[in-house]
């Protein structure tokens, strides 16, 4: 998968591993390309915080049997398919309550909403199957934007809303001082290696990295780490600087006025983006344009009309 994919990188050779890792009181940790947060309601049941890729259904369900626990709820974070890719299959096959935000069980409500969200002509193939067979489902407990938290099975989680990486992103805490966090927060380790962080809205995701610092949490569980015991401050103060300097790079390109198209030409070139195919170019545009967007809502740049074409210029 491309260092530009529509989350993060990940590792194709790593898999769920088959045992829970421990982080505070009942919550644990099953950690395979994305980590699956896992609260223990009792001995045998739980409520899981996110729930991977589709493909790693099998070892998740595996990995949750050889503990002696039954899904018996699902909280997700953000409708991505990293996230939420057996919210369908576990909700029908287990019979239990799927609660997400009002923005994300919104874009997953319909085909037409998913076609929209994810770009019609932007759609990989992986994407096309998955709208009909993973990404539609219906929504149990929809979580509104005034809501702090939700209660499923009995239990009452802390809900935070910081939207940004995408528009209804929520973290969740449980009642052991443990933040799930999702996708608000990438890992050192693949800030390192990420060309762009993917955001559907830069501005609303800066001030969500920002936000996250001052929740009062102990303990943290990184979408694309797992338990994370350093320090957030310093963890999001990384995030915000690559997200900063990717805009302050891309304003110097507008230097020049540029078409659309034009600005995702240098900016690939800039960045270093590998173009092969029809999908990596598409979702690079994807990539790409929440940040020209920023660029003209933070008074950066500016838009103008010449000879019934729209060019972006940079307010000096
Ligand atoms: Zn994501």
């Amino acid at each position: 998968m491309s260092a530009v994919a529509f989350c993060v990188i990940h590792d194709k050779r790593r898999t769920l591993s088959v045992e829970l890792i421990h982080v505070s009181g009942n919550t644990d940790c099953l950690l395979g390309k994305t980590a699956v947060g896992v609260y223990r309601i009792d001995d045998t049941r739980c409520i899981l915080f996110d729930n991977g890729y589709s493909k790693e259904y099998d070892e998740l369900v595996g990995s949750l049997k050889d503990a002696g626990l039954t899904p018996a709820g699902l909280i997700v974070s953000h409708a991505h398919i990293d996230h939420h890719g057996n919210s369908k299959r576990l909700r029908e096959a287990f019979q239990i309550p799927l609660a997400m935000s009002l923005g994300e069980a919104g874009l997953i409500a319909s085909q037409a909403a998913l076609e929209r969200y994810t770009n019609y002509f932007g759609r990989s193939e992986e994407e096309k199957i998955s709208i009909d067979t993973e990404q539609r489902c219906p929504v149990d407990c929809i979580i509104q934007p005034e809501d702090t938290s939700v209660t499923l099975c009995g239990v009452t989680f802390p809900v935070h809303h910081l939207p940004g990486h995408s528009l209804d992103h929520i973290v969740i805490g449980t009642p052991d001082g443990v933040c799930f966090a999702g996708d608000a927060l990438l890992t050192e380790n693949v800030l390192r290696h990420v060309k762009l962080p993917y955001c559907d809205h830069v501005g609303l995701d800066l001030e969500s990295k920002e936000a996250i610092t001052k929740l009062p949490y102990q303990h943290w569980i990184l979408s694309h780490k797992g338990p994370f015991d350093g320090n957030i401050r310093e963890l999001a103060d990384k995030n915000m600087d690559l997200v900063r300097l990717r805009l302050a790079e891309l304003a110097k390109l507008l230097q020049r006025p540029m078409t659309r198209d034009e600005f995702y030409q240098e900016s690939r070139r800039l960045i270093g983006m590998h173009i092969g195919t029809y999908d990596q170019l598409i979702r690079q545009e994807r990539h790409l344009r929440p940040y020209l967007e920023q660029l003209v809502i933070d008074g950066t740049a500016r838009l103008e009309v010449k000879n019934d074409t729209i060019y972006f210029y940079l307010n000096e």
